[in-house]
């Protein structure tokens, strides 16, 4: 499936393309979707051969594929395709991005490097998996200039994300790579995608996807994914095997779908979040808008009033965790999204209790801005949603 010509084509053209390069000789236009959990073979010495040679090195199968714990050809078509896009030898794809994260940690703390660095905030399930050593892992939270200092000849990994869950602070990532010296460092891209920032090329070796978010893009597949080199991604490979965090193929599917609008759709939105982010701003509701440097389609403000007013009062946007939709969605991090990070950690990592973050879609920006203008004027108390709901009062028009 992989070709070395296709190295230097555009992100745009590796996103229809990547994963799909031998589509036309198969002469078939859509991927193909296997569903099969197993594969009839009448040569179990040949087929006792290729599970040894997982099992000893965690290289993909060459041939039939065994069982789909092991391997999954509509599966591997998105990990070729997400490591194009993200420059890397090869991605490992998961059942979610907690799985894909829970898979790094086990490679390392498998190796006997339970330790970890790492710099808030992160993602609020990921602060959690890190604080609570569930995985018999223990972190050191550190300001990014004191990753260095923190490592130790047991720390196994460095993580950061940038831009940050919820806060959308950014690292200066070679920096960042600069002070891991030899302990990988896994940034998680799934705010910027491979659109506006591509790590590897900063000096990361692992790159993070919760592919729930932009690569699906439509808010109905859950997924994870590692882009990384062959080396790292035959332990994952091999953990993913032992603790069954695998990508479903339907969900493998969606996500090489899903990557052929990425492009369109981060552009698009973040054009949108853009101008958002300069409304808010200069609005007096508003103490503060958080928005980055590099773009991108997530907006995060602080309100002067009762941010809870604003999640009740909104009609268009969605007021549901998670993002990365083409639809836009609203919350509060210090309810939902961050409520498993102790209140003095998601403080310390600048959550403050008035901090909205919003995931702009693709919707007209006239009405975006309509809806949180008439949410942020608490218009709209929570009792007459359910009014006008019940009422069946109009969405706003779609000119
Ligand atoms: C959602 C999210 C995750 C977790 O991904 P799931 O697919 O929900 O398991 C990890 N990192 C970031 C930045 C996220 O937004």
């Amino acid at each position: 499936m992989e070709t070395n010509t296709a190295t230097s084509r555009s992100l745009a053209t590796e996103a229809v393309h990547a994963g799909r390069d031998d589509l036309a000789a198969l002469g078939l236009h859509a991927a193909p979707l296997d569903l099969s959990t197993t594969y009839p073979s009448h040569d179990s010495r040949a087929e006792a051969a290729r599970i040894d040679e997982f099992a000893a090195t965690g290289a993909r199968p060459e041939g039939p594929p065994v069982y789909s714990r092991l391997d999954n050809p509509t599966v591997a078509r998105f990990e070729d395709a997400l490591a194009r896009l993200e420059g890397t030898e090869t991605a490992v794809a998961f059942a979610s991005g907690m799985a894909a994260l829970t898979a790094t940690l086990l490679v390392r703390a498998s190796a006997g490097l339970r330790h970890v660095v790492a710099v808030r905030p992160l993602y609020g399930c990921s602060d959690h998996l890190l604080s609570s050593g569930l995985l018999g892992t223990e972190v050191t939270w550190v300001d990014p200039g004191g990753i260095s200092e923190a490592v130790r000849p047991d720390t196994g990994l460095v993580v950061v994300e940038s831009p940050a869950n919820p806060t959308l602070a950014e690292q200066d990532l070679a920096a960042v790579a600069e002070a891991c010296g030899s302990v990988p460092l896994l940034v998680d891209n799934t705010f910027a995608t491979p659109v506006l920032q591509r790590p590897r090329e900063s000096g990361a070796s692992l790159v993070l996807h919760s592919a729930t978010k932009y690569l699906g893009g439509h808010g109905d597949v859950l997924g994870g994914v590692v882009a990384c080199d062959e080396e790292f991604a035959r332990q994952l490979r091999q953990i993913r095997f032992a603790t069954g965090g695998v990508l479903h193929p339907l969900a493998g599917y969606m996500l090489l779908r899903g990557l052929s609008t990425l492009p369109v759709r981060v552009r698009a939105q973040s054009a949108t979040a853009a101008e958002l982010a300069r409304r808010l701003d200069a609005d007096p509701r508003v103490t503060r808008v958080h928005y980055p440097r590099i773009g991108g389609a997530m907006v995060a403000f602080e309100v002067a009033g009762d941010p809870h007013a604003v999640i009740s009062g909104v009609r268009l946007i969605t007021p549901a965790v998670s993002l990365g939709s083409v639809d836009s969605l609203i919350q509060h991090p210090g309810s939902i999204s961050h409520r498993i990070v102790p209140e003095g950690d998601r403080r310390s990592g600048g959550i403050d209790d008035r901090l909205l973050r919003m995931s702009v879609g693709l919707e007209d920006v006239e009405d975006l801005w309509a809806d949180l203008d008439a949410a942020l004027a608490g218009e709209r108390a929570a009792d007459t949603a359910d009014r006008d709901a019940a009422a069946g009062v109009p969405e706003p028009s779609l000119t």
